[in-house]
């Protein structure tokens, strides 16, 4: 694999982005992981190093005013961003590297990097994608409310992404992921505006109904 461009995974919180993209690296050691930098604390199993970085706000804040960022942004209330060293390493070691970040960070990520492949993740329905969220169980009641109004704007950038895949069955949609990092193949399963904003529609419904109070 001769192409070194980002690899990047984004959408709403609890589609499956992260275990996407720990299955692609895991499928090969063409690819590595961009381990980002972040101030939200750590999740119970979570390891320093490995899922992030965790940065103090000031120490963040330092990163930032260095230039050693690739990309960052404010995401639910806490700074995430991917260190250059992360993007650099990769390519010097001839892998692909994937990054899993919000969209801001992906509009960052195709400017400097125009070659960069971006596949938005979507899950297969809005009760489906609560599932995951609540079942995770690393979110409040108030964090999830927060991760469903940042899935409103989020879902409103799918239309500039290269690719949008469903993540229904995990195996099938990394095959999808995989076909498209190595093939450039569109997914089968191409999603319209309508059923976008159908999406949206339901996750304002939901915020309405079930987290008003936040
Ligand atoms: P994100 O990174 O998008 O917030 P995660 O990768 O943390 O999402 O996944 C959220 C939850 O959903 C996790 O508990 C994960 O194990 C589960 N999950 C991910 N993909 C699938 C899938 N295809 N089918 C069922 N559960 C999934
Ligand atoms: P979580 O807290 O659930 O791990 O991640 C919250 C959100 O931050 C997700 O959308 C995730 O993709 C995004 N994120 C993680 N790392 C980065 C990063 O380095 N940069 C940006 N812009 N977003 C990130």
């Amino acid at each position: 694999m001769t192409n070194a461009a980002p690899v990047v995974l984004a959408g709403p919180s609890g589609t499956g982005k992260t275990t996407l993209a720990r299955g692609l690296v895991a499928s090969s050691p063409r690819y590595c992981f961009a381990v980002s930098a972040t101030t939200r604390p750590p999740r119970p199993g979570e390891v320093d190093g490995v899922d992030y970085h965790f940065v103090e706000r000031a120490r963040f804040l330092e990163m930032v005013d260095r230039g050693e960022f690739a990309e960052w942004a404010e995401v639910h209330g806490e700074l995430y961003g991917t260190p250059r060293v992360e993007i650099e390493t990769a390519a010097r070691e001839g892998r692909r590297v994937v990054l899993d970040i919000d969209v801001q960070g992906a509009r960052q990520i195709r400017k400097a990097y125009p070659d960069a492949t971006l596949i938005f993740v979507l899950p297969p329905s809005v009760p489906e994608m609560l599932r995951r969220l609540r079942g995770r169980g690393t979110e409040d009641h108030g964090r999830v409310a927060r991760r469903l109004r940042s899935a409103l704007a989020e879902l409103r950038a799918a239309e500039w992404f290269d690719y949008v895949v469903v993540n229904d069955d995990l195996q099938r949609c990394l095959d999808e992921v995989r076909r498209i990092v190595e093939e450039g193949v569109a997914p089968t399963r191409s999603v319209t505006p309508e059923e976008l904003e159908h999406f949206r529609a339901e996750v304002a419904r939901v915020l309405e109904t079930e987290y008003q109070e936040v």
